[in-house]
């Protein structure tokens, strides 16, 4: 095996890798024998010369080292093949007949940091956050070309994080036919256009698919308002569920746009719907209440952990506001995808919100990742999302 470049920790700062975490900061580091280069592979060892395992090195970033494995073994293509298998193998089990988007890989919740892979049907999109992704690439797509035999692998790694690794944002072809500007997927029953070249995240929101799929049991003869709603995705499987009417709000003309598509291809456009360009702050506070089911599902207001005061009156406005626009006995599926924002603090917000609203409020259930977008149990940072489907009480 190569001579790797090898970082020796401070005393006790093994703990938190022997635990599972896979981050290093480089504040935990005592020395460092060899060169460091963005990218490379480098091995960590406690300070008594303990072999703590084999990961990426950034001495550029503050994470200096992301682990990929605790045994000494050979880091290549096999090693990243049995990898991408191992997680595509569970979401064949359990999506195979449900959906064809999914994520294939999620980054540290799939034991390789740095690394997205979603498929779209027979189009594939990967994200590559990290000098040691960024470094791999080519085995990635030769490993995804081999493997699943895409018509194309797109990259969309124009993700502002990337600066943190001295990295720049791109987007752009990597393997395959050119995309065309929208290709269809399928999930549960529903279709949807998606544009991966051009739209938010890698093209869709299908972290909230399970979350969605609920809708087609409650939405009967409901009128729905869904906020922040992209291009759709809860409209339409509430459509389906036999809504009586769907009123979308989202700031982006574009995704209304697709939105509207949507609906007409799952021949909606008979139900009563009202797309509503504008700031959901400002059009909750102009409609008239009467909705039996309400979605926000808002982008994340904290990105860093000193905004959190701000967006926490942002979730309280909206959720109250929502209660105020619900008639007696209605649903709300309200969520939060900021990684700071925690399922006790979301709760007491919401709790809040009700509060002031004079509304009594039962909890059916949470909602948080699907399985696609597995949490490494001691990375918290992963786990991001989270949501309640709620009931106003008569
Ligand atoms: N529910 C969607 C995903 C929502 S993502 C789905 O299932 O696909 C968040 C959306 O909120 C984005 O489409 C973004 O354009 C929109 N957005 C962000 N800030 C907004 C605001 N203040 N008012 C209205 N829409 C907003």
């Amino acid at each position: 095996m190569k001579l790797l470049p090898k970082i020796i920790l401070k005393e006790g700062r093994e703990k938190s890798l022997l635990k599972g975490h896979p981050w290093v900061f480089s504040g935990a580091v005592e020395r460092i024998e060899g060169e460091l280069t963005p990218g490379d592979l480098g091995e960590i060892y406690s300070k008594d010369g303990r072999f703590m395992g084999l990961g990426h090195v950034n001495p550029n970033s503050q994470i200096i080292f992301r682990l990929l494995t605790y045994k000494k073994e050979e880091i290549g293509v096999d090693f990243y093949k049995e990898r991408i298998l191992n997680s595509a193998k569970i979401r064949e089990i359990f999506l195979k007949d449900k959906t064809d988007a999914y994520r294939v890989v999620n980054s540290e919740g799939d034991f390789l940091p740095g690394l997205i892979i979603d498929r779209y049907g027979d189009f594939f999109v990967m994200q590559c956050l990290t000098a040691g992704i960024e470094r791999i690439k080519g085995i990635l797509i030769d490993i995804i070309s081999e493997e699943f035999s895409p018509r194309s692998i797109y990259e969309r790694s124009d993700v502002a994080t990337r600066r943190e690794e001295g990295l720049k944002e791109v987007s752009g072809l990597l393997s395959g036919e050119e995309v065309p500007d929208l290709i269809e997927i399928h999930e549960y029953g529903a279709i949807f256009k998606v544009d991966i070249k051009r739209g938010q995240k890698t093209g869709f929101y299908i972290d909230q698919r399970e979350n969605r799929s609920h809708l087609r049991l409650v939405s009967k003869d409901k009128n729905v308002l869904d906020c922040f709603s992209y291009t759709g995705g809860f409209s339409i499987h509430a459509g389906l569920g036999g809504a009586k009417s769907l009123t979308l709000i989202d700031s982006s003309e574009y995704a209304l746009e697709l939105a509207k598509a949507n609906i007409f291809i799952n021949h909606l456009d008979e139900v009563n719907h009202n797309l509503i360009r504008g700031d959901v702050f400002n059009v909750l506070r102009e409609l008239e209440p009467g909705y039996d089911l309400i979605i926000l599902d808002p982008p994340p207001f904290v990105k860093r952990k000193g905004q959190l005061q701000g967006a926490l009156r942002g979730y309280k406005d909206i959720n109250l506001l929502a209660f105020r626009l619900l008639k007696e006995g209605g649903l709300l599926l309200t969520f939060s995808c900021s990684q700071h924002m925690s399922w006790d603090l979301f709760h007491k917000t919401i709790c809040f919100s009700a509060i002031d609203a004079g509304k009594k409020v039962q909890i059916l259930k949470q909602m948080g990742h699907p399985l696609d977008h597995p949490v490494n149990s001691f990375h918290s940072e992963g786990e991001y999302l989270k949501g309640f489907f709620l009931r106003v009480l008569p």
